[in-house]
């Protein structure tokens, strides 16, 4: 059996750990308000069981197995049926409730675990013989319906997963570029740079269980963009198996060689071929690395900021605001601990804000986080530049590094909520995009709005939240939170709402996601996000490339 380590197979992260709100005092009232849900008298379902799950029985035949096992070895291929479900969904809310309730149409027939390039090679060219279906696995983490099988695939479908690929194989320090296998995991990739000074300057909040391949296949942004650049600029090379043999892009700055074959690769989701190794970008890991909290008046003033920080010299590596109700979320979840977040969380905050903005205006505040990075002279200089920008819009200046720290301590245990309230009956997931700077308040207005509709149309109390995050010089990206306490039909009930939200962003100018890709969640907009014709050119692109329809077929466009 392999030794790749896999999250859970009904929901987050690692076996064990969980999302737990007794030692944030403001969680349960916060619940309680926003959808209705007292989490003291609810009743909490168990884990599901795996037992009871149907699973449908694999194809696979003998002989492709036995070719795969000449690949790869008798280990590193499984039909087991855990394994199978476990790579037959990512991390959508749709996918954990589908799996919650024993509804898996199609699951990978066979997983196989190559341990280099030339045995993903191999595996590529033996399934594309036997005309096999391939679906890449990097760490599972897409929210977007990336890595189902379509229900209707009567060929076997090979899982193949990159998780044996997880080396920092070489590094040009000279250049500073990374040559990185593609099954690397956030914590792996990160390590093995940072034991020799280097960082990848790449956290996405699912850094802990996601993969290099994966992010250049769903092009992928994390939270330090704004210095580092999304993955679309922090990956230069590109290696990728493919039938007839490698496609290799070599790192280049840039190349006018052409309609970009690199731009082709990201976010294709696994329709082009298997990537097997990206190199990337790195950096010297900066001497200081700050995150400051600031609180504004209102969310039209923090918008305003942020734009005017991102045009000014002050290039902080983090830009980031939540709206008033996020604000409250973020307060609510704060440790009822010592210091600074019993300050937060206590009266005296509350106190000097409503003598600043009017205790009648209090619920407009809205918190933004702007981290700094690099020399200590450097960071001094980008947060003198930067606060004087801040407080030239009404906004507060004193808080310091306090809820700073505490959000990088939190960001990644965020991702178990979504678990914790499924297990109560109650829907948290997200939806996000990109606009520029003149649409972005209508966006966030039409959002709000969408989803309000959808939560009426239902006859439910729901909740919505955003925060403005990755500036770019024209836009900026706004990521939204909604959550809700299902009423009759769980999935036709999210449907509702997520397809309000998304269709408000490409009413308003949007895009139908800034960084978690299209899958076949987000699929039936992409026409109204890149046009028609931009489809057309798309779909001859798959056809052209993958002819046998092989590589994860029916995902983006169909
Ligand atoms: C709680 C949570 C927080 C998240 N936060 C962020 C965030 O901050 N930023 C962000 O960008 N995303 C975020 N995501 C989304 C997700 O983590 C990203 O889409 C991530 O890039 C997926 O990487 P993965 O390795 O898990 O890929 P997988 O989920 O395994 O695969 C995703 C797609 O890429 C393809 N693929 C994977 N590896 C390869 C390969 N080697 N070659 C070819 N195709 C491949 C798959 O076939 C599939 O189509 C979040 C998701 C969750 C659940």
């Amino acid at each position: 059996m392999t030794t790749v380590k896999h999250m859970k197979w009904w929901g987050w992260g690692n076996e064990g750990v969980g999302f737990h709100h007794e030692d944030k005092p403001g969680f349960a009232p916060f619940v309680l308000k926003a959808v209705g849900l007292d989490l003291h008298k609810a009743t909490k379902a168990g884990e599901p069981s795996f037992a009871d799950l149907k699973v449908p029985a694999s194809n696979v035949t003998t002989e492709l197995t036995s070719t795969l096992t000449a690949i790869v070895g008798a280990e590193h291929v499984t039909s087991d049926d855990m394994v199978r479900v476990i790579h037959t969904y990512g991390k959508s809310l749709r996918d954990l409730v589908r799996i919650r309730n024993n509804w898996i149409e199609r699951a990978p027939d066979v997983v196989v675990y190559p341990a280099d390039e030339a045995e993903v090679l191999a595996v590529v060219q033996a399934a594309v013989a036997a005309d096999a279906v391939i679906i890449p696995f990097g760490g599972g983490s897409n929210i977007a319906g990336s890595l189902e099988p379509l229900p209707a695939e009567t060929r076997t479908v090979i899982s193949l997963d990159l998780g044996r690929l997880r080396l920092v194989t070489s590094i040009d320090a000279e250049a500073g570029l990374a040559v990185i296998q593609a099954g690397a995991q956030g914590p792996d990739l990160e390590k093995q740079l940072n034991d020799k000074g280097w960082t990848i300057g790449h956290f996405p909040d699912s850094f802990t269980h996601s993969t290099v391949g994966g992010w250049v296949a769903t092009r992928s942004s994390g939270m330090q963009s704004d210095k580092y650049g999304d993955i679309a600029d922090i990956a230069r090379g590109l290696r990728v198996a493919r039938p007839d043999g490698l496609l290799v892009l070599r790192p280049l700055p840039s190349t006018s060689s052409g309609p970009s074959v690199r731009e082709m690769i990201l976010g294709s989701e696994g329709r082009l071929g298997v990537i097997t190794e990206v190199t990337v970008q790195v950096h010297r890991i900066p001497a200081q690395r700050d995150v400051y909290a600031y609180f504004f008046p209102n969310w039209e003033a923090g918008i305003a900021a942020m734009q005017e920080i991102s045009e000014s010299d002050a290039a902080p590596s983090i830009t980031r605001i939540s709206d008033s109700n996020e604000t409250g979320f973020s307060l609510a979840t704060s440790k009822d601990s010592k210091g600074f977040s019993k300050f937060l969380s206590g009266t005296l905050l509350p106190w000097i804000m409503g003598v600043k903005w009017g205790k009648e205006n209090l619920d407009k505040i809205c918190i933004s986080f702007i981290g700094y990075e690099g020399s200590p002279a450097h960071a001094k200089l980008q947060r003198k530049l930067t606060e004087k920008i801040i407080r030239k819009h009404g906004g507060l200046t004193i808080i310091g590094t306090g809820p700073g720290v505490l959000y990088d301590q939190k960001k990644f245990d965020t991702p178990y909520l979504r678990d914790f309230l499924l297990d109560m009956g109650a829907a948290g997931d997200v939806s996000e995009t990109a606009a520029p700077w003149s649409k972005l308040n209508q966006v966030h207005d039409a959002a709000y709005a969408a989803a309000k509709g959808a939560y009426a149309e239902i006859g439910i109390e729901g909740w919505i939240m955003s925060h403005m995050s990755h500036s770019y010089h024209s836009g900026a990206c706004l990521y939204f939170t909604f959550a809700f306490v299902f009423k009759d039909d769980p999935i036709a009930e999210y449907n509702l709402v997520k397809n309000a939200i998304q269709q408000s962003f490409v009413d308003n100018h949007a895009t139908i996601s800034h960084h978690h890709g299209v899958g076949v969640e987000h699929s039936p907009w992409l026409e109204q996000d890149i046009s028609p014709e931009g489809v057309v050119v798309m779909k001859a692109l798959f056809a052209g490339a993958d002819p046998g329809s092989n590589f994860n077929p029916g995902k983006i466009a169909r």
